[in-house]
Parts: C-alpha cells; sequence; structure tokens
C-alpha cells in the first residue's frame, strides 16, 4: 500500500515524506483508526507504531476542532509512556506530525521543573504525551484537565504496569472524557494488560 492510498490529506503526510511507503503496522492500522475504532497492537519498537496512532491522533484533533477557536484549548489526546525517553520521542515526532497543520504537542514529565510544563498547559494544547507521574501531579495541581480528551493511547503498555504504574494509569484514564478512542500498544499481553484492556476498551477491539 502506497500513503495515497490512506487517502490521508497531504499536508499530514508531510512528516513522512522520507519514507518510501507505511509500513506494514501503519497500513493496518490506519484506516481502523480513522474509523474511530479501539486498536490493539503488538508491535516492537521500530516497527513505525509511533506514527500508527500519531498520524490517527493529528487527524483526530483536526476532526474535533474544525471551525472552533483554539484559545485557551484543553487536550483532546493522551498518551501514556513508561519512561521519560520513551515519551520524548513520541514527542518529537507528534510535535513534526503536527507542525504542518497545526496541532500542538507537549512533554509531561518527572524530573524537571514543572513551571515551563504548565505554562504550555495554560497557553493551550492539543495533545499531551508524557509519564504518569508527572502527568498525575499535574491534574491534581489542576492545571491538567483532561476532561476533553476522547483520544487516549498507552504504549508499551506492559512496561507501564510492569512498572508499578497501573492504579494511576487507572486514574488518569478515569479522568478522561467517557466516550473515547483507546488505542494500546505492548510487545507482550500478560493477564494484567488483557484486563486493564477489558475494563477500559470497546468489548471489540481491533487486533493487529
Ligand atoms: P517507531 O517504531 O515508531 O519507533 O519508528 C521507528 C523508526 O522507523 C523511526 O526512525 C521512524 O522515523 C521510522 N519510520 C516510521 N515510519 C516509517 C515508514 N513508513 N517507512 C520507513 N521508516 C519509517
Amino acid at each position: 500500500k502506497t500513503f495515497a492510498d490512506s487517502g490521508l490529506p497531504g499536508n499530514v503526510l508531510e512528516c513522512c515524506k522520507g519514507f518510501e511507503k507505511p509500513s506494514p503496522i501503519q497500513s493496518r492500522a490506519w484506516p481502523f483508526l480513522l474509523d474511530g475504532r479501539d486498536l490493539i497492537g503488538i508491535a516492537a519498537t521500530g516497527s513505525g507504531k509511533t506514527l500508527a496512532f500519531g498520524i490517527p491522533a493529528v487527524m483526530h484533533v483536526l476532526g474535533k476542532r474544525k471551525g472552533k477557536s483554539s484559545k485557551g484549548r484543553n487536550p483532546l489526546c493522551l498518551v501514556l509512556s513508561p519512561t521519560r525517553e520513551l515519551a520524548q520521542q513520541i514527542s518529537d515526532v507528534m510535535c513534526d506530525a503536527g507542525s504542518t497543520c497545526g496541532v500542538e504537542s507537549i512533554c509531561l514529565y518527572g524530573g524537571t521543573s514543572k513551571g515551563p510544563q504548565i505554562s504550555s498547559l495554560k497557553s493551550g494544547i492539543d495533545i499531551v504525551i508524557g509519564t504518569p507521574g508527572r502527568i498525575q501531579d499535574l491534574i491534581e495541581m489542576g492545571v491538567c484537565c483532561l476532561k476533553e480528551v476522547s483520544f487516549v493511547v498507552l504504549d508499551e503498555a506492559d512496561r507501564m504496569l510492569d512498572m508499578g504504574f497501573e492504579q494511576i494509569v487507572r486514574s488518569i484514564l478515569g479522568q478522561t472524557c467517557s466516550v473515547r478512542q483507546m488505542v494500546m500498544f505492548s510487545a507482550t499481553w500478560p493477564l494484567p494488560v488483557h484486563h486493564l484492556a477489558q475494563e477500559f476498551m470497546d468489548p471489540n477491539p481491533v487486533k493487529v
């Protein structure tokens, strides 16, 4: 399949211009995610999974913001990652993908001062990428509002649970919009990940 087959707008596909064709995970995931389906992906890093969910996230924002003022906006998409390094990698990709279509992302992680993160949140943002601990902190401070988040990605879900983030992840998911699209990527599919999916996802998610 080619990029043209995806039907995605040219400005959104700018971030792919160095690539010959969509990776297998991208060409399989895009149609379902653009159609609003929940999706479970078993994929390793290096498969192109970031843009597999990243481009649909950008399209979700564009669809919701159409014709609306973007001032003081609350985030519409949330991507949770187990580590700061992965969050930053995802954020770099998302910032690039959104740059040609006016979709703004920020990365929220611990071990650094909250000030700039709070300022970005206050100025209005479309997509939040981050680690569970810092996001929960900012929610408790009342500066991160997830009530309009209707597209959620859990990346490396198995690692996130292994690292002890299960309760925080559940609490964060509980703050998002009850009508939401959800994507889970995991390298393995142990029981705790399975339970989380059962609890928070559509009963029949697409598996790729
Ligand atoms: P990821 O699995 O998202 O961490 O991506 C791994 C690497 O694949 C990154 O360096 C991407 O820039 C690259 N990549 C993403 N999509 C494609 C594609 N369609 N064709 C070739 N490389 C890609």
